[in-house]
């Protein structure tokens, strides 16, 4: 088990990439706080995680507001005994083309995705930095970190601008043991994947299968998926390195769409 004893909350994990993190994070020994909008799928995946034998709790939070991250963190460090990982993993999509993209929704996008991140990290740092424990914080970047797509301005923006948040948790954490990092998966199959694939089909005029294979994977070397467990793996790396011999990174994990 490769974090025994240590505690981790994830956001946006009552589905997809967040709640496979969660889950592999009790198997390797954590107790994990599920932090997500929907408090009813958060519950069911603590209550899946308490099932398999592991201490888990469901946590209702927008992560884009203020007093209910910072009051939600408080809450989990208190039940969990303090926050040693921190998964900012909460995420959506909309696509438009630039032209056309409301304001609304761009607004929308950096504020799940940008002002999400800042506000969890900053309420796990303060209880990272007083346990004098050190501490793991793992962004939810993309491969989008690292190239644009069309019709994906905000979230290329918002994920590009996870980098550098990373990088200034790394500096700044390093005196108190604390590491950043970011990972940044290829396309995986999850809600916010199958919702595209008709969106784009529309916009770009082609059918869902070349979205698929024209689009999604065609820079792949193998044409797969990147797959939940894949990430999930990643996640657990970064968790339980020992060091700050990583720390400011980014981990493509994508089945070699982009090489760098
Ligand atoms: P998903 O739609 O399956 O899950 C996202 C979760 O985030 C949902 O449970 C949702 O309720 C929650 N959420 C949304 N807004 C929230 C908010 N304001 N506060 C708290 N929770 C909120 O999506 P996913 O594919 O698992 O995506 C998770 C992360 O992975 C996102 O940051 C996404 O950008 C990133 N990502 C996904 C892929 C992919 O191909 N699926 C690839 C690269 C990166």
């Amino acid at each position: 088990m490769r974090l025994r004893n240590k505690t981790a909350v994830v956001t946006g994990a009552a589905s997809g990439i967040g709640r496979e993190i969660a889950l592999a994070y009790a198997r390797e020994g954590a107790k994990v706080a599920i932090a997500d909008l929907n408090q009813a799928g958060a519950d069911t995946v603590a209550a899946e995680i308490k099932k398999l034998g592991g201490t888990a709790v469901g946590v209702a939070m927008d992560v884009t507001d203020e007093a209910q991250v910072d009051n939600g963190i408080d809450k989990v460090a208190a039940a969990l005994g303090g926050v040693d990982i921190l998964v900012s993993n909460a995420g959506i999509q909309i696509v438009h083309p630039l032209v056309e993209f409301p304001f609304a929704d761009w607004k929308k996008m950096l504020a799940i995705h940008l002002d999400g991140a800042f506000l969890t990290t900053r309420a796990a740092l303060r209880h990272m930095y007083k346990s004098k424990r050190g501490g793991s914080v793992i962004y939810m970047g993309s491969v989008h970190s690292k190239l644009a797509s069309p019709l994906k301005a905000p979230y290329v923006t918002a994920k590009h601008g996870l980098l550098g948040l990373c990088r200034s948790v790394a500096k700044e954490g390093a005196p108190y043991g604390v590491r950043a990092n970011v990972i940044c998966p290829g396309f995986v199959r999850t809600p916010l994947v199958d919702k595209q694939i008709p969106e784009q089909a529309k916009a770009l005029g082609i059918s869902e299968e070349d979205v698929i294979k024209k689009i999604m994977l065609k820079d792949t070397v193998d044409g797969e998926f990147t797959t939940l467990a894949d990430v999930a793996e990643a996640a657990v790396f970064f968790a339980g390195f020992g060091s700050n011999a990583i720390t400011g990174q980014s981990l493509i994990v994508s089945h070699g769409w982009h090489m760098e």
